[in-house]
């Protein structure tokens, strides 16, 4: 291994933005800590084909940040933090990669935890924590929670009839017309979920075997990833990658709910206002795919199965409130959970200055 880490200048709000290559292995990495405010930094760990470092560095940044606003809201005792490695994970992924990352990941001495996401699996995240006793999402063991994912489409199903309530008022998704972006680790169990519940199905992924699933187990009706946003639906549940939700999109999308897994869906915090004005209600990622990262906190705290539920039924009385709270002022539910975001994190700030004052 001749792993090299260097330190960039990150943003003025971030703390750290550490980068990892290894040509031994491949491995080219950012890991990135946005706030250790409220604990020890969390946040999964994506594989993606970035078309550059630039890329992939613009990515971290924005996903670390986001992980600080979904620990903070969720209560966790944890800060945000996110890791990308850049490569395709079919092709780029070798265990002595995957190793390297873990090495890389144990340099930061337990100040971020890492765990599946995007194009890394329970199996990667078991290889790369022979390096590290920083990786999380673990299968077996007493305290291993395993893949968060189901976790996050439980939070996601049950947000998606929080605000089917609010768009239709009546949580049945009973015939209700779904499209599910992504079908991956979130997106199958979401599918799945949906379908049970009676709801009409379209899917869209760029992985033609993941769409034939779904047609088959599901009944689904598939359409192309470039037509997502010209398809009749009632509700779009997100649950591939980021910036989905672009100004134009949001000005022309028939549906009256956005709910899914993926992170950082508004490609522009503007976005929010778009859909307001149209009356489409949009729940905020970040409050409704903390299920794996609560799933991820229980392994870290080696708190068990309680844990988990108790925080999962959280999510859902949480979004109800921010629902409510939009609805009285007006205001988008992105301002209304940034709003409470924000508080939370300046008590945080406040209970440690007067400890160490
Ligand atoms: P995954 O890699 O298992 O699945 C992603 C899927 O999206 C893949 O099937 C891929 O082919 C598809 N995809 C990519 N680009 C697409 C496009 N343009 N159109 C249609 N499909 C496309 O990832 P996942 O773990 O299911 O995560 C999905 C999203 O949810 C990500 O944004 C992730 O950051 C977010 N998320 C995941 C978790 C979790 O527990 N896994 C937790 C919180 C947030």
């Amino acid at each position: 291994m001749t792993l090299t880490l260097t330190e960039e200048t990150p943003p003025e709000d971030f703390e750290r933005l550490t980068f990892a290559r290894d040509e031994a292995s491949g491995l080219a990495a950012y890991i990135c800590i946005h706030s250790t405010l409220c604990g020890p930094a969390a946040g999964g760990c994506r594989m993606w084909n970035y078309a550059s470092r630039a890329e992939a560095r613009e990515d971290v940044l924005r996903l670390a940040r986001g992980m600080t606003a979904k620990t903070a809201l969720a209560g966790l005792g944890l800060g945000g933090g996110k890791s990308v490695i850049i490569g395709d994970p079919r092709t780029d992924k070798s265990p002595t990669l995957l190793r390297a990352f873990g090495t890389a990941v144990e340099h930061l001495r337990g100040r971020y935890f890492t765990a599946e996401d995007v194009g890394i699996s329970p199996e990667d995240m078991a290889i790369v924590a022979q390096e590290t006793a920083y990786a999380v999402g673990l299968e077996g063991g007493t305290t291993g929670s395993g893949d968060p994912s189901p976790f996050t489409a439980e939070g996601v199903f049950r947000c998606l009839k929080v605000g089917a309530e609010a768009a239709f008022g009546n949580a049945d998704l009973a015939g209700r017309r779904v499209l599910v972006q992504g079908l991956g680790h979130v997106g199958m169990a979401l599918a799945q979920k949906l379908h049970a519940a009676g709801a009409s199905l379209i899917v869209a992924d760029l992985n033609e075997t993941a769409c034939g699933e779904a047609r088959a187990r599901f009944d689904a009706e598939v359409c192309a990833v470039s037509d997502i946003m010209d398809v009749p639906m009632d509700i779009f549940a997100p649950c591939a990658l980021g910036g989905v939700l672009t100004r134009e999109a949001a000005g022309m999308i028939p549906a009256r709910l956005i709910c899914g897994a993926a992170n950082n869906q508004l490609a522009e915090d503007a976005v929010a206002d778009v859909l307001n004005a149209r009356g489409v209600r949009y729940l905020p990622d970040y409050v409704v795919n903390a299920g794996g990262i609560i799933s991820v906190a229980s392994e870290i705290h080696g708190a068990g199965d309680a844990y988990r539920q108790a925080r999962l039924g959280d999510i859902e009385r949480r979004m109800r409130d921010i629902l409510a709270m939009a609805e009285t002022t007006g205001e988008t539910t992105t301002a209304v959970a940034r709003a409470l975001v924000d508080r939370i994190l300046s008590e945080r700030r406040r209970t440690l200055s007067e400890v160490t004052a």
